[in-house]
């Protein structure tokens, strides 16, 4: 689960501007004419609240040590969910008749041997690692280099076809060192140059463009060596030092070319750093950044050579994603899926905090896997029973970078072009009852007109994150999904408490990022109210229903960047 710091629009109600802003009539997406939910019955969900917190109790206990991959806690998780799951009398999951799908995983911890050189000639500069450069290698090797290689400052290193965007032109960056901005292109809206263009990079709102796994996929596509992100703290939206979190084990899935397409070096420098390398190459890094700003922006090659090393100490082990499926009752049908997702992995044991040293992730996600095994069986009691499949994938390595849900949509265990949807769960509702729920990314897929009808029928609105321009939507296991093409559907607690004052949303979401989030503390308060949690559990039921059920494929709204691979797929 991602913490966002919660600047609700509740706080705003009082501004008559900025409540319509906020409403969520004004950020309906356009309907979409091809495929509006269809009037149909759903059956009727009884969702257990006593049972989800059960469930929370047995998987964040200490005895299962904080769930982290490769670990007693992922054993004895795995076991229990495989046991919910055949006495839900749900079918294994995958192909082999198992529950488990292995995910391989390595771990590398990359160290410096060489720090980053950047040579004019015979001047050279060296970079202190961690302090100004924070690199790593995604190749599973021993070590890793570039030796004076050709450094180019390739703007915001971004190729978005349905924006009309190529920051690379026809400039080869094969085997050179590319400099990149962070974010996508913060372009004026010509109408109002105080705010962004909504037509560009959809304005405020961050695209994956903007993220920067993201830079490093595409420098890697264009066959750079290294890939060094400029790291700014705006419009990075955190500090130097998160990024230099990323100096311990990182982890990866085991690729079949040992991830030997990815760039040798993927790494942060800072932004004075930056400005050097820049002015070593006669240029200057505030006027570039301008440039970047254009369509007509080329790669500027700096005439510099830039080295660097890395070595590698690796370790590799299998993880699991467990899964279970729920043969559709229509014969034509049954070979299409509904995907639900839920993470069960979580940071295991680490750092004490107050003599804590299991960080048990109550809320993340023994909470979300918990409540999914209640939509799963509503699923197993629904009269008819859906007439497509639906699938529960329980990922692991979420909190090491999407991993399980990464290898699931890149190695599927159906064809993604006969998947449907994915609905995703990281974190439920434990505060009480709502009268509206959070779409993180809302406007993205049809999937949200069937969660507005869902909605509407308990009486229940729809609500935009209020930050997308932190790009959510990208940081949770659906994302995977949407990123082969799938639509993908994720939702986060409402903010109106039904019967509790309009700051109860905010302080109760601050208590859990500022004392519980990533922290041993992560545990089963008593006050933990699951009322809310039950109705959550009962639209996310009635969406995947509902789209087994339909007559058509959910789609991508359009302009959305995902579209394009959606088409490509069923074609
Ligand atoms: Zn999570």
């Amino acid at each position: 689960m991602n913490v966002r710091l919660f600047v609700r629009c509740l706080a705003g109600v009082f501004l008559a501007a900025v409540a319509a802003a906020c409403s969520n009539e004004s950020a309906q997406p356009q309907q979409s004419t091809s495929a509006r939910p269809q009037a149909q019955s759903v059956p009727a969900a009884r969702i257990d609240a006593s049972t989800i917190l059960d469930r929370i109790k047995v998987l964040s206990s200490d005895e299962y040590e904080g769930r982290a991959p490769g670990t007693t806690g992922e054993d004895l998780t795995v076991r229990y969910l495989e046991e919910q799951f055949k006495k839900l009398g749900l079918k294994p999951g995958n192909t082999d008749s198992t529950y488990i799908q292995n995910v391989p995983l390595v771990g590398i911890t990359a160290s410096n041997t060489q720090p980053l050189t950047i040579a004019k000639g015979a001047a050279k500069q060296t970079f202190k690692w961690s302090d100004e450069v924070v690199a790593w290698t995604k190749h599973v090797a021993p070590s890793a280099s570039i030796k004076d290689s050709d450094v180019i400052f390739a703007g915001y290193g971004v190729v978005a076809p349905e924006f009309n965007w190529n920051d690379f032109k026809d400039v080869d960056v094969k085997g050179k060192t590319i400099i990149v901005l962070v974010n996508d292109p913060q372009i004026p809206d010509p109408a109002d140059p105080a705010k962004l263009d909504p037509k560009t990079f959809n304005g405020s709102a961050m695209t994956y463009y903007g993220r920067w796994t993201y830079k490093f996929e595409e420098g890697a596509r264009k066959g750079a060596a290294a890939i060094l992100i400029v790291h700014e703290t705006g419009p990075a939206g955190y500090p130097f030092s998160v990024v230099q979190g990323n100096l311990r084990e990182k982890f990866d899935l085991v690729t079949p070319d040992k991830n030997m397409g990815r760039a040798a070096i993927e790494g942060w420098i800072t932004l004075d750093a930056a400005k050097q390398i820049l002015r070593m190459g006669g240029e200057d890094f505030d006027a570039l950044k301008k440039q970047a700003l254009t369509r007509e922006f080329r790669p500027v090659p700096l005439n510099l050579k830039a080295s660097m090393g890395l070595s590698n100490k690796m370790r590799t082990l299998d993880s699991r994603n467990v899964v279970a499926k729920l043969e559709g009752s229509d014969q034509s049908l049954k070979d299409e899926y509904v995907v639900y997702t839920a993470h069960w992995d979580h940071l295991g044991i680490g750092a004490p905090v107050n003599g804590d040293k299991i960080y048990n992730g109550a809320l993340d996600n023994a909470s979300g896997v918990s409540q999914l095994l209640e939509i799963a069986r509503a699923f197993t009691q629904a009269q008819p029973q859906p007439k497509r499949s639906i699938l529960f994938v329980m990922v692991t390595a979420e909190e090491q970078g999407l991993l399980g849900s990464q290898y699931y949509s890149v190695t599927p265990i159906y064809p993604l072009a006969k998947t449907l949807a994915n609905i995703n769960i990281d974190g439920i509702n434990q505060w009480g009852r709502t009268k509206d729920i959070t779409v993180i990314g809302m406007g993205a897929s049809d999937l949200d007109d069937y969660l507005r009808e869902a909605a509407a029928q308990q009486g229940r609105t729809l609500r935009p994150d209020p930050e997308p321009e932190k790009g959510f939507y990208y940081r949770s296991d659906h994302f995977n999904f949407a990123k082969q093409g799938v639509p993908a559907l994720y939702t986060d607690v409402g903010v109106e408490f039904v019967g509790k004052p309009a700051e109860y949303s905010k302080q109760k979401r601050d208590e859990y990022t500022n004392k519980d989030y990533h922290a041993p503390s992560d545990e089963v308060k008593p006050d933990w109210d699951l009322a809310g949690a039950v109705e959550d559990a009962q639209l996310l039921y009635a969406v995947g229903y509902r789209v087994a059920n339909a007559d058509k494929f959910p789609e991508w709204k359009p302009g959305n960047e995902f579209r394009a691979k959606r088409e490509e797929m069923l074609k």
